[in-house]
């Protein structure tokens, strides 16, 4: 077998065989097939796509390159939850907790934020005292006595991922379904949960920027999990705005925090409900979303979930007195400059403007700044008055506050019309 023949087979839009995808993946983790060939492979899936045999032997091939997860030492239904990036997604703080007061064992690797979309590590660090970093003994007893664990991800899980996606990223073939579908299904089937919920999100602040192509990577997606043995579920969900008001580390803790406590903005309780519904159907605890929905809303009201984050917090060294959540030195109103509804909240400048404040990382080595971010007055579909505040920004320089009133200048769009808003689930897969 060799590389020449493998990229002039998918080229020429070949089927790819087991036993050639496995040549080039472990060749290539392994340093004997270079750069230029792999890129070389990759422009040529990019174009030619994989089919329904080729994405699942790849992404297993992707999750073999590293450790999986021994989770054979939790006690009852593990799930997972797995978002495809977003601004003011802090979703798995509040979907997490809901699943483990339903009985669900919770064993979750989360990532950090890279550019205008955040991660949940970040998220939880804002918490004083918290760590994500536990050993995998630590992990599996956290999750047997409290039923989550929220940590990040380690190096030997699915390593070829990390050497394929900044190949991806250097040579234009991040944007491909089953590229993206095999990247995150290698990483949730090395975790090898039972039970996996995704959140395909589709919009301006997303990895999607349509319905359809979020509705086919969903699909490849799910089509994977049931392929390994992993029951699966995606929904796919608009971001086309931001999620709740909050953008920014600690402010989006603060948010997920009064969802918990019943209050919080009504479109993140919708999505938690939904997410943490489906969850609870695959596990065979209710029979259908609905009744799933009620026994959710239900552990979300009577403050078991909030029970479950305030123990988790607790178990991992964190603070539980929010109040002392890092708060910024400055903030700024953003004002409308007329009357009228809100007809844009573009989501990936709100993103960039709270990168700009520093809430998130240009590249990976960035620090972050916890305490900034924006806190969104008004949503899409609102109406305003000139002069009025729309957007509360929180930040430590003036000039990370300039460049966000820039990018939000963009962002806003204020129009006479009032805009017709889509549903925030817009399917199920
Ligand atoms: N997230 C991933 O983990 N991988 C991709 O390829 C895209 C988004």
């Amino acid at each position: 077998m060799n590389m020449q023949d493998i990229i002039r087979k998918k080229r020429d839009g070949g089927e790819l065989s087991r036993a050639e995808i496995r040549f080039w993946l472990d060749g290539y983790v392994r340093g004997r097939i270079p750069d230029y060939q792999s890129a070389a492979l990759l422009m040529a899936v990019f174009l030619r796509g994989l089919n329904e045999t080729e994405t699942p032997e790849l992404t297993f091939a992707m999750r073999d390159s590293g450790k999986v997860m021994d989770l054979s030492g939790i006690a009852g239904i593990t799930a997972d939850k797995h978002s495809t990036g977003g601004v003011g997604d802090k979703t798995t703080l509040i979907v997490a907790p809901i699943m483990a007061a339903a009985g669900l064992k919770v064993a979750k690797m989360s990532g950090r934020s890279l550019g205008f979309t955040g991660g949940t590590l970040d998220k939880l660090e804002s918490i004083a005292g918290f760590k994500v970093g536990l050993t995998r003994r630590e992990f599996v007893a956290q999750v047997n006595r409290c039923g989550l664990a929220l940590v990040g991800q380690t190096k030997e899980l699915a390593p070829a991922d990390k050497l394929l996606y900044a190949l991806r990223d250097a040579t234009a073939t991040v944007e491909s379904a089953p590229l993206i579908a095999a990247s995150i299904m290698s990483k949730k089937l090395a975790v090898g949960a039972d039970v996996l919920v995704l959140d395909v999100k589709y919009g301006s602040g997303a990895f999607f920027k349509t319905v359809a192509s979020a509705y086919e990577a969903a699909g490849i997606m799910v089509e994977i999990g049931w392929a390994a043995g992993q029951k699966v579920v995606a929904l796919i969900s608009s971001m086309e705005q931001p999620l709740g008001r909050a953008v920014g580390n600690a402010l989006e803790v603060e948010e997920a925090w009064q969802v918990l406590c019943g209050q919080g903005p009504q479109d993140v309780r919708e999505l938690c409900l939904a997410l943490a519904a489906r969850a609870i159907v695959l596990a065979g605890l209710a029979e259908d979303s609905c009744t799933a929905q009620g026994i959710a809303a239900e552990l979300l009201d009577n403050g078991a979930a909030r029970a479950k984050f305030l123990e988790m917090v607790k178990a991992q060294g964190g603070n539980c007195d929010f109040t002392g959540l890092p708060k910024a030195e400055l903030t700024t109103s953003f004002t409308a400059k007329e009357s009228g509804y809100i007809y844009t909240l573009h989501a990936e400048l709100v993103g960039r403007a709270a990168l700009a404040l520093g809430a998130g990382r240009r590249v990976k080595e960035d620090g972050i700044d916890h305490s900034a971010g924006i806190l969104l007055q008004y949503k899409v579909g609102d109406h305003v008055e000139a002069g009025e505040s729309i957007a509360l920004l929180h930040g430590n320089d003036k000039k990370g506050m300039e460049e966000g009133l820039a990018l939000l200048e963009r962002a806003v769009v204020i129009s006479k019309k009032s805009p017709k808003i889509a549903p925030l689930i817009d399917k199920v897969v």
